[in-house]
């Protein structure tokens, strides 16, 4: 079957087929760094993660690019406000993106370009468009003609003529010709204060469009085969790239338009008047891990509304628990030579069953399902002492492989430092000498540290909280 992904652009879901047998190429629409990322954003670059696993788990190597949005209304008004250049504020915020995905196990996309990297490019590619005639100026900016583009609305759904769409956008766009139509360029005004660039196109500074336009073609080509973002991007960012990009390669921009849901905050749209906005960082603040934030944001279906929830984050604490209990107890185990089949069968066809569900346009959900469904076959295993040294070796792969994708286990068994080392010995002579009191005490002492104590046939088993 192989896989199969959800393309935006027809809206079925199609057999992946990238233009190279093996290399595949994906642009993904980075942060514009004017504040730090929220758990939406954050929500998206983790979907990208975890198509970016799969797809490298499927054997691909992917050639994998995120843009920076360095210049824009926002960062040059939040650079003004803090009274500093528009390149001091905006690498600020860019050091923090980079910050949050390393905390979130996100893996680096092969380069990260910045708009302000681009300008040349930029504005050639106007200049281009401008020849075609599907670009006209008006006082000093440039503006795309979208009734020139017959493809205009074909990823949206937008008609583009629709009398509604028209007189609602009309009201403070008067310099255009259609209301629809977008800005390439944008002319110098008084509030961009000293960011600006003067070429070809004279004094200004590109829409936010066009980047995303030039930053892929020049770094992936003219066809890429993996386009994604959020849904909010598909209209107009997303469509208004095609019309950009199409109109002077004449070639299929993008294979695959991907995209993920909104993401709610406890059933409710994230807002920071209703006082449910956050970012990584208040998430961190507030105690909560973001091995945990992680996991639930990977969680649910790419193409559904996830709830984001402070007890769905305590549930995905525990979930990431029982997986790595299981593999930790795989770790330790000291089992005799030999193999078990039944084992070995299962093993397999839960590695397959984990792979199937993601072939299926990234069910996550399903392959979460079949994990939780091996592992409890593989404590019964475990506990009846059924486990043999090849079946180890294969339960390890397992976890090894599952964990390409979810980026949330440690294969180190536990190290203890010395102050928790003694309090475990002082327990178990406590124990000896049927001390349960100072026993039960040291127990809450340990628990207090992060650390669980458990009392097994073999002897006392330490695992994290
Ligand atoms: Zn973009």
């Amino acid at each position: 079957m192989g896989l199969t992904l959800f393309n935006s652009l027809g809206k079925t879901k199609e057999q992946f087929k990238p233009k190279n047998e093996d290399e595949v190429t994906v642009y993904c629409c980075g942060p514009t760094v004017y504040d730090y990322a929220h758990v939406g954003n954050l929500r998206t670059f983790l979907f990208e993660d975890v198509l970016i696993r799969f797809l490298e788990f499927k054997g691909y190597k992917v050639k994998f690019v995120m843009n920076i949005t360095d210049v824009d209304d926002k960062t040059i008004k939040a650079a003004k406000n803090n009274n500093t250049t528009l390149k001091e504020y905006t690498n600020r915020f860019t050091d923090e993106f980079f910050k949050d995905l390393q905390s979130l196990n996100v893996k680096e996309a092969v380069k990260y370009p910045r708009a302000t990297d681009y300008i040349k490019d930029i504005e050639s590619h106007i200049i281009k468009l401008q020849v075609e005639e599907y670009c006209y100026e008006r006082n000093g900016s440039y503006y795309y003609a979208i009734n020139k583009f017959s493809r205009y609305g074909n990823l949206s759904g937008l008609e583009v003529n629709n009398e509604k769409n028209k007189t609602r956008l009309n009201e403070d766009e008067y310099t255009k010709d259609n209301a629809q139509d977008f800005a390439l360029w944008k002319a110098w005004d008084k509030d961009d204060g000293d960011v600006y660039w003067e070429g070809e196109l004279g004094k200004g500074r590109p829409g936010w469009h066009i980047e995303c336009s030039v930053m892929s073609t020049k770094i992936l080509g003219e066809e890429i085969d993996i386009h994604a973002g959020g849904v909010d991007l598909i209209f107009p960012h997303h469509e208004n790239e095609i019309a950009q990009t199409e109109a002077v390669t004449n070639k299929r921009f993008v294979r695959y338009w991907i995209h993920s849901e909104h993401l709610i905050v406890e059933g409710k749209k994230m807002s920071k008047s209703e006082g449910n906005f956050f970012t990584l960082r208040d998430l961190l603040d507030k105690g909560y891990d973001a091995k945990n934030i992680r996991f639930l944001l990977i969680s649910s279906h790419y193409r559904s509304q996830l709830n984001f929830t402070f007890d769905g984050i305590n549930q995905a604490k525990e979930s990431i628990n029982r997986i790595q209990e299981t593999y930790s107890k795989i770790l330790e185990c000291k089992p005799e030579i030999g193999t078990n089949t039944e084992i070995s069968i299962a093993t397999k066809e839960s590695k397959k069953a984990f792979e199937e569900a993601l072939d299926d346009d990234l069910d996550m959900p399903k392959a979460l399902a079949s994990i939780f469904k091996f592992i409890r076959n593989i404590n019964k295993y475990l506990e009846t002492k059924q486990v043999s040294e090849e079946n180890k070796s294969e339960i390890i792969d397992y976890f090894e492989t599952i964990d390409k994708i979810l980026g949330i286990l440690s294969n180190k068994t536990i190290e203890f430092d010395d102050g928790i080392k003694e309090l475990i010995e002082q327990r178990d002579k406590a124990r000896e000498k049927k001390d349960w009191k100072r026993s039960d005490e040291i127990r809450e002492e340990l628990r207090n540290k992060g650390f669980i104590v458990e009392d097994t046939e073999e002897g006392t088993r330490i695992k994290r909280n």
